[in-house]
């Protein structure tokens, strides 16, 4: 009867949606889901998605067999040059290797679960997390094992990085622990270490012998640029920090139902990838047995075909260049029209598709309550659930909420 099983709370970003899905007010606005809307509030579909489900539609070859256990290889291939660039040192070298997975949150259970399994840990299994972080990231290592802990990350008495305190956590961890980083655009707080500052972190990282383990679910997304939103892993992997990235495509390329992700481990040597390929290929194989074929189908074609790669970088930066547009405009209601008291200079300061407003937990409480917008209550919001239609109505409700 499962008497003993307790009820455990529903997820409280999906909670959220629901909430808002149930409210019946007209200037509702929901800013609690990592999504991307157009300017009309719906979910968007990119251009560059629609013809290569088009040309994936005419392909006369294609069946629906297996996959290999690592996932589709022109995927792979093409996922793990975007992330670590064309022309890297790693994977000429042949010390990469990359599986397929699903999504994000499947490569970083892979991930976990491979370190859990093969990491040579200075003591107990642990963690080191930005505090905040994605939710997820605490389940995630836990369920293999791994206990998280934090690291310093957000300041918020200047809503920005915690920059000092980071590295101390950096110096003060045992030697050889693992840290995970967000690649770029930060979730939840949109705070990223500017390039001086990623070389400062990767330095200390080498010099204590640590770990880095990059989560990258928005490449594209924080400046528009994939080369650029890259930058920070492509240069640990040259300074030799030894690392493994996530991969995510739900949000680049719109793909959230589809599933299509990688994790790319970079070895020291390419025996040393031949190893570690071979056991994940043995975990993958009880876990998933295959990954699914036709998302990694999509985004192969996409970044294969350069015609279609093009287009892709034309709709990242679509949906990159609304996001920094809501923001400029947000900030300039805030400061120019209504005079809202406090800083808000962080709103244009902060990257990708989360911002961290500063408010607190009450404020983010009467802004759901009383104005029927949707946020969590650390006082993120998504800046992609804010349009040309509802911008001015969340600007003035956000005024009164911090008004009191
Ligand atoms: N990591 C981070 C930091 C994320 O924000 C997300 C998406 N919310 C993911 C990983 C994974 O997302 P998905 O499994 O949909 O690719």
């Amino acid at each position: 009867s499962w008497n003993e099983v307790p009820l455990a709370p529903p997820d409280s970003i999906f909670k959220l949606t629901a909430s808002y899905k149930a409210d019946t007010f007209p200037q509702k606005v929901n800013l609690g889901v990592g999504a991307y809307r157009d300017d009309d509030n719906k979910p968007w579909v990119l251009p560059v998605v629609k013809k290569a489900t088009h040309l994936l539609l005419n392909d006369p070859t294609l069946d629906h067999e297996y996959l290999p256990i690592t996932g589709l290889p022109e995927f792979t291939a093409g996922a793990a040059k975007l992330i670590l660039g064309s022309d890297s040192p790693a994977i000429k070298e042949g010390r990469t290797v990359s599986v397929q997975t699903i999504s994000g949150t499947g490569a970083n259970h892979l991930g976990a679960l491979f370190l859990s399994r093969f990491y040579h840990f200075n003591g107990p299994k642990q963690i080191y997390l930005s505090d905040p972080t994605w939710a997820n990231h605490h389940a995630i290592f836990r369920n293999v094992g791994i206990e998280p802990h934090n690291y310093a990350y957000y300041d918020p008495s200047t809503i920005g990085l915690h920059f000092s305190g980071f590295l101390s956590s950096l110096r003060n961890a045992p030697s050889r622990s693992i840290f995970l980083l967000h690649a770029c655009a930060h979730n939840p707080t949109g705070v990223d270490p500017t390039p001086e500052q990623w070389d400062a972190i990767a330095s200390v990282i080498l010099e204590r012998g640590h770990y880095a383990f990059f989560d990258c679910a928005y490449q594209g997304f924080a400046s528009g640029d994939l080369d650029r939103d890259a930058a920070a892993v492509r240069s640990f992997v040259e300074k030799g920090v030894p690392l493994l990235v996530c991969q995510s495509f739900a949000k680049n390329a719109g793909l959230y139902g589809e599933r299509v992700g990688a994790l790319h481990v970079v070895a020291p040597t390419k025996e040393a990838a031949d190893r570690v390929r071979s056991q994940l290929s043995v975990l993958q194989r009880s876990e998933i047995s295959n990954p699914p074929s036709h998302g990694a189908r999509l985004v192969s074609l996409i970044l294969n075909n350069p015609e279609l790669f093009e287009d892709w970088k034309q709709d990242i930066r679509t949906m990159a260049h609304r996001i920094i547009d809501m923001r400029q405009k947000l900030y300039d209601i805030l400061t120019k029209e209504l005079h809202t008291p406090g800083s808000w200079d962080h709103i244009l300061k902060q990257i990708g598709m989360f911002s961290f407003t500063g408010i607190n937990p009450d404020q983010s409480k009467a802004l759901v309550e009383k104005a029927h917008v949707y946020l969590t209550a650390n006082g993120r919001i998504s800046m992609a659930g804010l349009n040309s239609h509802n911008l001015r109505y969340f600007a003035e409700s956000l005024d009164k909420v911090v008004r009191g």
